[in-house]
């Protein structure tokens, strides 16, 4: 049998239903009105902010990347919850504007920025973090167009890396950001235009698990965001740390100690350099913030066997939670923390894999692992599906369509 991730804290049983909130897995989707359904919780995310706040050096602001999940009704709670977004596209900046956020808490990174994408941000007053110069270059010509003073920033793509994380996002040759050493020159080129100049922004990865990783790649990005601003000699009117924070997926993975983070941040805070002491400092988190609070559910359509295995045939599948399927960024597939909801702590007595309605192999949800009987009708759940659910899932894939989704 292979393990299963863990499950993420917040969760119980009722009448031996996974409930959410209080609320059990079939009263929602009879709410919600069928299968599959997407279940985020205000109060599981809430909980989390309210912890990450608390472990973090007060001056630290929080924002949160829009692309891990941008269902509507969650970024309206969330802009009354975290101080600024992060977006990367000009589709996310309709998104988040229909969420009712104002431009001024939003930030726009990502490479290929079109020109109509740069427009509708400079327009809408957005901080746009340059991935090039060329980009400097364009942002600079449309906001002359539109007679108005961009907001800029550069994102430098940094000599290093965040270890241990998932997602390699700095370090080498790469198409996000502007090399280190040819970040002076572009903060030149802006500092002199008639742009606001807006500071630096270095993501150096995602998904690490580590807090000595990412207390030692936060050292880094200080250290290398005061040299950038000491070579030029400018301060830095803000600078946007990145993220990495992980959040455990499969088994053997631990909680990440952001309580360490915050202290190692507030030390490092009353040591800054003068070009450093009015800056505005903030990390961006996508996963960490939504990911734990939600559940993916899906019912069981079929129950065969084949060569001796049990295949449980559910209505969802790879098409909402391509993560979890193993085909998103991961190398080894491995579980992710899934149950049968309907049957939620009953002991194993079987095992089986949970795949989905696709017609491709590729489609499963649980491999060869241990659970309770599993019926057809049952409800399965796929937990940390909060973020790169819906909004990193090919929903068109064989006609299928997205998932219902469900704030509560
Ligand atoms: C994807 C991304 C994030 C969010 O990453 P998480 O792992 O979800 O926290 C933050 N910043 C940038 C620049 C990104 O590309």
């Amino acid at each position: 049998m292979r393990p299963l991730g863990p499950i993420p804290d917040g969760f119980e049983a009722i009448d031996g239903d996974l409930a959410i909130d209080g609320r059990t897995a079939n009263s929602l989707v009879g709410d919600a009105g069928d299968t599959p359904l997407f279940v985020y919780s205000r109060t599981l995310i809430a909980a989390r902010i309210a912890r990450l706040r608390s472990a973090m050096p007060q001056r630290l602001a929080i924002h949160y990347a829009v692309k891990a999940n941008s269902y509507g009704a969650l970024l309206e709670f969330m802009a009354a919850k975290v101080d600024g977004f992060d977006i990367a596209s000009g589709g996310e900046l309709a998104i988040v504007a229909a969420a009712g956020v104002s431009a001024e808490k939003v930030s726009f990174a990502g490479p290929g920025k079109r020109d109509a994408e740069l427009e509708a941000a400079i327009a809408a007053g957005v901080t746009i973090n340059l991935e090039s110069l060329a980009e400097a270059h364009r942002a600079l010509a449309i906001a002359e167009r539109l007679g108005t003073a961009p907001r800029l920033a550069v994102r430098v793509n940094p000599d290093f890396d965040l270890k241990g994380s998932g997602m390699k996002m700095g370090g080498g040759a790469k198409p996000f950001g502007i090399d280190a050493e040819k970040v002076p020159e572009v903060i030149r080129t802006i500092v002199k235009s008639r742009a606001e100049w807006r500071g630096l922004h270095i993501f150096a990865g995602s998904q690490a698990l580590d807090a000595v990783a990412i207390i030692a790649t936060q050292a880094q990005t200080l250290e290398l965001a005061a040299r950038l601003a000491d070579q030029v000699g400018v301060a830095l009117p803000a600078c946007n740390l990145g993220g990495g924070f992980g959040i455990p997926y499969f088994p053997g993975d631990a909680d990440l100690d952001v309580e360490a983070i915050g202290s190692a941040l507030g030390e490092s805070f009353a040591a800054l350099p003068p070009l450093l002491e009015g800056t505005e400092f903030c990390i961006e988190l996508g996963r960490w913030l939504v990911g734990p609070a939600g559940v993916y559910l899906t019912r069981i359509v079929d129950r065969k066997e084949s060569h001796g295995e049990v295949f449980l045939v559910t209505d969802g599948g790879l098409h909402h939670q391509l993560a979890a399927s193993g085909n998103f960024g991961t190398v080894v597939r491995r579980n992710y923390p899934v149950a049968i909801a309907s049957r939620f702590g009953a002991p194993v007595a079987e095992e089986a894999s949970v795949v989905g309605c696709l017609c491709t192999p590729l489609d499963r949800l649980a491999d060869k692992a241990g659970f309770p009987r599993g019926e057809v009708g049952d409800l399965v759940a796929v937990f940390c599906a909060g973020a790169y659910g819906a909004s990193a899932s090919p929903a068109q894939f064989l006609g299928q369509g997205p998932a219902k989704e469900m704030l509560i």
